[in-house]
């Protein structure tokens, strides 16, 4: 009787779901059906809210921020613009003034309009809703990757979703889920490093963390997944410059993050912004619907990036006018133009392109329908905005916990001789170098403006690396002395000569010396490259603190792995922590002390030469190295550290690696299970890769390819076995006709150093 009466309910249930959708989908024909082709294309528009401020366009400069009354209503009244995105004036802004902002904006959308359908705002709040103050900032993407725990990437994603929304933001452009294959690319910290199954893993959980399995709830967020396609990897290593990639492995390694994230149920896409095989992404409908569309079966919003329809025509060459360009992205199956600006142009552009046939209305149609829906999916018509009063855990400590738990797990060290850590309280440590003392590299990009430029004066209530560790070991221990800066003009080595002269005589006094480098925080083209090794300044600040011949320990602060070949000698210890977000300080002080265990791992192959850049799944000539090393978990000679290392304070061993079976037919699964144990001093956490490498086949294979992860936690002593199961499919790969291949043979799995070989029928 109770299994009946549930299974009523469920069905209640499930026939009132049904209902609500249909209602829904009704509405939105309705919706449909009544707009005029002006009011169907004003929300295809996407402007920037510089356009609608106090002060003109481009970079608003009043303060406190108070919107044009005239310029909005033009934009949402006469143009009926449907969504509007990120901060003025480059800065960030507090819960209260978001609230007042986007009250504004949705009393005209809804109170003054014909249609009465509300504004979608989007933001990058990219590690925690970084554009408002006072919220919880969490490490970047290739931090949270290096925890190798998706649990992370889940949280983060969940909290940031909760204080998006208590600004009244229901928008977001996270994550990026492009692979971060070219150490030298800019925003690799963006990434979640060059492997496509740990990034799919780590993507999965955000857009779960974001969403929420209903963005009704005002608790969530809608994601946006981007930059589809193969953005991160341009021949120059320049941003949003041109790559070439053969579509086997734009499928093989750029597609699968995307794949699982839209299995997921991410709701919005965000295309690349740059060219492929010289067609730029923003044009290309084999990608934008063949691909994404139909093959990958999104049926969400997709939203150009900055600009791009017009950089078809600009810059691109593409297209010779305007509205060439808008007739290329909206054909090719973009549904929203991040315009920013000229607004206007677009509008009345893609009305004379329905007009004369050469947009065909369907296309309108299909835009907007996904637009009306995704704001029906967010409440946005019942509730168009959320206020800060409703969020009570906005910045709260059990936020910051979470912050500091994924920055603990994150760093990573790479180096640990004679034993100098955990450091000894009492020690007398020197502090220097340009990464010391400040919040803005700890942060990086995108943190409380565009290129992180002001995030010391927004987060000067959180503690720098010098501040972390003075806390910690006492402040009487522990000095200061700034160094050098990032920059490499001379006028800065003659002014630094005096520093050095500082710290020769401080190295003198003290135990030890803890040199804090890397980079300074920037983004996107800002943030290009012409040499991926250390500055010049801060090599000869290592080499001088060297010099006095005492204990030498690096930190390294930075978005992307700077070939640091030269001075990697003179550290006895080298601490990676990316960038940590605003509790990375405490949490690399409490990895100092011992408090904390490290259990971080290279989320990338952290290259040994500028020109050494290879990723792990190399194929076997690139590294001219002879097999039996390719499948050693050790580096290789292109690189300085290997992808997935990192140390710890204890011992793991690795033993009885089994499979099931030795020989597999594609239906099968394969179980494997492997005995860890922890035989050192302390406990600790350590993250189990399985590894698998197809002997023959007919492409040349990669070196090898992580198939599987679990992070446990061994106390001293301890032992687990761990399981994993994966398909004998998986073990495929996409061939040059871009179908996946499973051919039969001989197949290695491997698990730290240990291996088996099946064969598969
Ligand atoms: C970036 C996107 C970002 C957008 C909006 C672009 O320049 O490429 O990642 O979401 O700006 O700020």
């Amino acid at each position: 009787f109770l299994d009946l009466a549930f299974i009523a309910i469920i069905s209640l249930c499930s026939a009132e779901v049904q209902a609500q959708k249909e209602s829904v989908q009704t509405s939105i024909e309705k919706t449909l059906a009544a707009m005029t082709l002006e009011e169907k294309v004003g929300q295809m528009a996407q402007i920037t809210l510089d356009v609608i401020a106090e002060g003109g366009n481009r970079y608003a400069s009043s303060e406190p921020l108070r919107l044009n009354k005239k310029e909005l209503e033009k934009a949402l009244l006469k143009y009926h613009v449907g969504s509007i995105l990120n901060t003025t004036n480059n800065r960030a802004r507090t819960p209260e003034v978001w609230n007042k902002i986007i009250a504004e904006i949705q009393d005209i959308a809804i109170n003054k309009s014909r249609m009465k359908i509300p504004v979608i705002y989007g933001i990058d709040a990219i590690h925690g809703a970084t554009y408002s103050v006072g919220a919880t900032m969490f490490p970047q993407q290739i931090a949270l990757a290096a925890t190798f725990n998706p649990q992370h990437a889940f949280e983060t994603a969940r909290v940031t979703a909760y204080e998006t929304r208590a600004c009244g933001i229901a928008w977001n452009f996270s994550p990026v889920l492009d692979i971060g294959a070219d150490q030298r690319f800019s925003r690799l910290f963006e990434n979640f490093g060059e492997d496509p199954y740990l990034s799919s893993v780590m993507g999965e959980q955000m857009v779960k963390g974001y969403e929420g399995g209903n963005i009704a709830d005002p608790h969530h967020v809608a994601s946006c997944i981007k930059h589809f396609l193969g953005y991160s990897v341009p021949r120059s290593g320049k941003d949003r410059t041109p790559a070439y990639i053969p579509y086997h492995q734009l499928l093989e390694y750029h597609v699968p993050p995307f794949r699982k994230a839209i299995d997921a149920g991410a709701k919005t896409v965000m295309i690349n912004s740059g060219l492929i095989n010289d067609i730029p992404v923003h044009s290309d409908k084999a990608v934008v619907t063949g691909l994404l569309q139909q093959k990958l079966g999104f049926s969400g919003l997709i939203v150009s990036d900055w600009n791009d329809i017009e950089n078809l025509m600009r810059r691109d060459h593409v297209a010779a006018n305007m509205k060439e360009a808008i007739a290329l992205a909206v054909n090719a199956g973009i549904d929203m133009s991040m315009i920013p600006y000229q607004y206007e142009e677009f509008c009345d552009n893609l009305v004379a392109l329905v007009k004369e046939g050469k947009v065909k209305q369907e296309r309108i149609d299909d835009a907007v329908r996904k637009i009306v829906k995704l704001k029906y999916e967010l409440n946005l018509f019942q509730q168009p905005i959320t206020y800060i009063k409703d969020y009570p855990d906005y910045g709260s400590a059990k936020f910051a916990r979470l912050s500091y738990n994924a920055a603990a797990e994150a760093i990573t060290l790479l180096k640990n001789e004679k034993q100098i850590l955990p450091l000894k309280k009492g020690a007398k440590i020197l502090v220097t170098g340009p990464n010391a003392n400040s919040m803005r590299p700890i942060n990086g990009g995108w943190s409380y403006s565009w290129q992180g430029e002001k995030t010391d004066e927004f987060a000067k209530d959180y503690n720098t690396f010098f501040e972390a560790i003075a806390n910690e070991f006492g402040t009487q221990h522990v000095q200061y002395i700034p160094g050098v800066s990032y920059s490499k003009e001379i006028e800065y080595y003659k002014q630094y000569k005096d520093q050095f002269n500082l710290i020769a005589n401080a190295v003198r006094s003290s135990d030890v010396v803890i040199v804090c480098i890397g980079e300074n925080s920037y983004t996107e083209k800002p943030g290009d490259l012409s040499d991926l090794s250390l500055s010049d300044l801060q090599v000869e600040l290592v080499k001088e603190v060297a010099k006095g011949g005492k204990p030498v320990i690096l930190i390294l602060n930075e978005g992307r792995p700077r070939v640091i070949s030269k001075i990697e000698h003179l550290a006895d210890v080298i601490i990676q922590t990316y960038l940590p977000g605003n509790y990375g300080g405490d949490a690399l002080a409490d990895i100092l002390s011992g408090k904390i265990n490290p259990s971080g791992k290279l989320p990338y192959t952290y290259p040994g030469a500028p020109s050494s850049l290879i990723n792990y799944y190399h194929k076997p000539s690139e590294a001219q190295e002879k097999m039996e090393g390719a499948y050693n978990y050790q580096s290789t000679p292109e690189s300085q550290y290997p992808f997935g290392f990192g140390l710890s304070y204890t011992t793991f061993k690795y033993d009885n690696l089994t499979v099931d079976k030795n020989v597999f037919s594609i239906n099968d699964e394969i179980n494997i299970t492997v005995d860890v144990s922890n035989i050192g001093k302390n406990a600790g956490k350590e993250v189990v890769m399985l590894f698998s490498s197809d002997m023959v086949a007919s492409l040349t294979p990669d070196i090898k390819r992580l198939r599987r992860f679990e992070k446990i936690e061994l106390d001293k002593g301890e032992k687990k076995t761990v399981h994993f199961k994966i398909k004998a499919a998986e073990l495929g790969f996409i061939g040059t006709d871009g179908l996946l291949k499973l051919e039969p043979g001989e197949f290695n799995l491997q698990i730290e150093k240990l291996s088996r070989k099946i064969r598969l029928k």
